[in-house]
């Protein structure tokens, strides 16, 4: 807990990040361009740095959280930042082609690059609940992996610095795809009086049980073979058009349910009815229609 951190971006999220290395005991100094947003941490024992290079040159981690990659790119490039034997984990959100140029930039540079993803909001910081990814060299998140456990749950996801941001809006398709069927059954259930919150615990059980079946299908993906073990696509393609009608007869938007028929009448068309579902992996990995 005596390793020292940098923190650059004390934004909601920065702020959060550095008052976790606070708690957790690491002497933390920090930077923010409008320096006005540091008060709370240097009154809780933060270092206020003069500038970025100084942060950074301050201990061998600095930690960069700042709205976007150029606003990272222009922080770092600045003319008195030294980068050459330090390391840093950018956990600013980004796609995954930023996340490895940003990488190749900085290691010409002389940096230790990790980039980074925090699937967590800023009061979650410093609890289990947050999950914060980190890809790049293995032995750089090793080198400082007790020190970011301060942050919350941290994992190393690979040595493409790609990672990170994938595995992140992975996890926002998923978030985003649970609550729609959650609101679109809402949504149903309403017009018989039947509230959100009695549906609620219902809806997990339901989101859980099909979670369930994840790990079976992604075998079936990997091998590019899916026999229908429990079910046909065209039979899943039936129950989509019951979906449709009785949306359509209650009066409630129709629109996600006709888009899951689209992708299956698609698939069925290309001669996968009589397989299973995850076969969709195909209409998925390829641009769909405007
Ligand atoms: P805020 O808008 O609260 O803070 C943005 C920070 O970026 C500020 O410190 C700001 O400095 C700094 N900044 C912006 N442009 C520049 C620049 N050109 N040079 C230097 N500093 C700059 O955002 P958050 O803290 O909420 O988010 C930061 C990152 O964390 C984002 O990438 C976000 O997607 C990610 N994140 C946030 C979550 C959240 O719930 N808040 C959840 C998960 C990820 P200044 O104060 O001077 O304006």
């Amino acid at each position: 807990t005596d390793t020292p951190v940098s923190v650059l971006g004390l934004g909601l999220m920065g702020q959060a990040l550095a008052a976790a290395f606070l708690r957790a005991g690491h002497p933390t100094t920090v930077w923010n361009r409008t320096a006005a947003k540091a008060g709370d941490l240097v009154a809780d024992g933060a270092r206020l740095a003069p500038s970025a290079g100084a942060a950074i040159a301050a201990g061998p981690l600095t930690i960069v959280c700042v709205t976007d990659y150029p606003a990272v790119r222009e922080l770092l490039g600045a003319s008195d930042v030294e980068l050459s034997g330090r390391t840093v984990i950018n956990l600013t959100s980004g796609d995954s082609a930023q996340a490895r140029e940003t990488a190749h930039w900085a290691e010409k540079r002389g940096a230790r690059y990790l980039d980074g993803a925090i699937m967590a909001v800023p009061p979650a910081i410093g609890t289990a609940d947050a999950l914060i990814l980190h890809s790049g060299p293995r032995a750089d998140f090793e080198a400082h992996e007790a020190t970011l456990a301060a942050l919350g749950t941290v994992t190393h996801l690979g040595e493409d610095h790609g990672l990170a941001s994938l595995y992140d809006v992975a996890g926002l398709a998923m978030m985003w795809s649970v609550l729609n069927a959650w609101l679109q059954g809402t949504a149903m259930l309403r017009t018989a009086g039947v509230d959100a919150v009695t549906y609620a615990p219902f809806a997990r059980q339901l989101a859980m049980g099909v979670a369930d079946w994840l790990p079976g299908y992604a075998e079936q993906v990997d091998a590019g073979s899916f026999p229908a073990e429990v079910s046909a696509l065209e039979t899943d393609a039936r129950a989509m058009t019951h979906l449709i009608e009785e949306a359509e007869a209650l009066g409630v938007n129709a629109e996600l349910p006709r888009l899951f028929k689209v992708m299956a009448d698609r698939a069925i068309a290309a001669g996968h009815g009589g397989e299973q579902y995850p076969v969709l992996i195909e209409e998925f990995s390829r641009p769909g229609k405007e």
